[in-house]
């Protein structure tokens, strides 16, 4: 297997003069400068579901691979005309699997089962329920179209064509097609490894001290955690990289030995300007930054820089920021680095059941779910450190930088969770 290249240094700068960046500008500018960044290896097919293709796959066989039967039934040469139509039965039958050697006369009929292929003088079935049979014949009241209940050969797929393309991520039912087109193994990108890491003096690990015991101020890392899940839920390998104090040296430890680990990076918090903002600053001076001032509400800063080659995603500490900037803006990334397609998630338009007035300037993302009337309703506080609201919302609604003026029943663009899974 081929190692694949490391990304550009500059791969995450901006052009010059540009100061606060519209989203969209940011998402191009963040595609154009993502590659895969992981070897490719063959997986057997039960192992593939949530893999990537590394390569286009073509049909090795053609499905159905011959004509057969859709029902069961009696096959014949068809059309049947209008009325009562009576047939000889030839003897023997077409079974799946067990196909019909000979030849089946014109104006006989012959015992055919779904999935058997037509015997040679068979085009078109009746089924079953629609005849009587006896003393050697079939009759049943047409009229019945020429090839009715019959499927044709690669009607679904035919031998050489293009199944699935690369970085397509394999859903169940794709290796279902894979299995029918004769494959077997898959070429497929190994997992990324992504590692998540929190920063602050203030955070605590959850379950290393008990909350009767937490000092004033202390808050429990929930950043991480929910992290870590979601990453895991993108098909990527999610790896615990640790809690950092707000110190250089601890930051740097860490990042230190996330090298040869991971293949990318999240960080939460410290990614500001701020005197305890390590992160930004470690990166600024011993790394790469680049920080992205994104005309978006929630979300601060986001860093995007490289420790060495690895890639670092500097994400706001308040966990709806951290939340709604891994959706935006690292989810599309990280779906690149491991091979896949570039995407973005799809929204509908849908009619809201809330009132806001919005300022022009800024992108924004409002925690929201449908509400039992088919409307969408939001999270009653926009506050980012509001966690509840990312559980009771079952996706966002964007608002782009425009003014508005929303009423209930106006239409806003809701996007579920489950579309940023790809
Ligand atoms: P920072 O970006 O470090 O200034 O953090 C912004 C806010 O997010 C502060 O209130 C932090 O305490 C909070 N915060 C930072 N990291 C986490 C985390 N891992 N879990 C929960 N809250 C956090
Ligand atoms: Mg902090």
């Amino acid at each position: 297997m081929i190692d694949p290249p490391k990304l550009r240094n500059d791969c995450f700068a901006l052009p010059p003069g540009i100061d606060w960046v519209p989203m969209e500008q940011a998402l191009s500018a963040l595609r154009e400068r993502m590659h895969p960044v992981v070897a490719t290896e063959s997986v057997p097919l039960g192992a593939a579901a949530g893999c990537r293709l590394a390569e286009d796959l073509h049909a090795r066989r053609s499905n159905p691979p011959a004509p057969n039967s859709a029902v069961d039934g009696y096959g014949f040469a068809g059309p049947a005309p209008e009325g009562v139509v009576e047939m000889p039965l030839a003897p023997g039958r077409a079974a799946a699997g067990v196909p019909f050697e000979g030849s089946v006369k014109a104006g006989e009929a012959i015992r055919i089962l779904t999935g058997a292929i037509l015997p040679d003088g068979v085009d078109t079935v009746v089924l079953q329920e629609d005849c009587s049979v006896a003393e050697g014949r079939v009759a049943f009241r047409g009229p019945l179209k020429h090839r009715a209940n019959a499927r044709k050969a690669g009607e679904d797929v035919e031998a050489g064509d293009l199944l699935l393309p690369a970085g397509r991520r394999l859903k169940p039912q794709d290796i279902a097609l894979l299995a029918a087109s004769g494959h077997e193994t898959v070429p497929v990108f190994k997992p990324l490894r992504v590692g998540v890491l929190s920063s602050g003096d203030e955070i605590v690990s959850p379950g290393a001290v008990a909350p009767e015991a937490m000092r004033p101020g202390q808050i429990y890392d929930a950043n991480r955690v929910m992290l870590l899940s979601q990453v895991a839920q993108w098909g990527f390998e999610a790896v615990d990289l640790g809690l950092a104090p707000d110190s250089r040296d601890g930051l740097r430890a860490l990042l230190d030995a996330a090298r040869g680990q991971v293949d990318a990076v999240l960080t939460s918090g410290g990614v500001s300007t701020g005197d305890e903002d390590h992160v930004s600053a470690l990166l600024g001076s011993e790394g790469r930054l680049e920080t992205w001032r994104i005309a978006i509400k929630p979300g601060r800063p986001l860093a995007l820089g490289l420790w060495g080659d690895l890639p670092v995603f500097g994400l706001p500490g308040n966990p709806v920021a951290a939340l709604v900037c891994t959706l935006l803006f690292a989810r599309p990334a990280l779906e690149v680095l491991a091979g896949g397609a570039w995407f973005r998630p799809e929204g509908y338009q849908l009619p809201a059941a809330f009132a806001k007035n919005k300022k022009p300037g800024r992108s924004e993302f409002l925690r929201a779910r449908i509400g039992p009337d088919g409307r969408v309703e939001c999270f009653a506080s926009e506050g980012s450190g509001r966690i509840s609201g990312l559980g009771w919302a079952s996706g966002l609604v964007e608002l782009d930088e425009a003014a508005r003026e929303i009423v209930p029943g106006d239409a806003v663009r809701f996007i579920p969770y489950a579309a940023f899974d790809g």
